[in-house]
């Protein structure tokens, strides 16, 4: 079995870090893309209150039918 020097070691490394980033990069820009979309469609994007369950604006710190404080 041939030994591998620390240089090709090296080699290796980058090429696995840029086989695993390269679709990490892609999955992050795909949401990030349709995240955009998401916010340019929906004028009020909804949130449930952890209280009352109730679908909530996501604007404001307090929910405006139970009260209480959204964290
Ligand atoms: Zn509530």
């Amino acid at each position: 079995m041939r030994s591998i020097g620390f240089p090709e070691l090296v080699v290796v490394f980058m090429v696995a870090i840029l086989f695993l980033l390269l679709p990490l990069i892609a999955g992050v820009v795909l949401v990030w893309t349709l995240l955009n979309r998401r916010q340019q469609g929906l004028l009020i994007p909804a949130r449930s209150c952890p209280h009352c369950s109730q679908q909530i604006p996501t604007l404001g710190s307090f929910c405006p039918l139970c009260g209480q404080r959204i964290p």
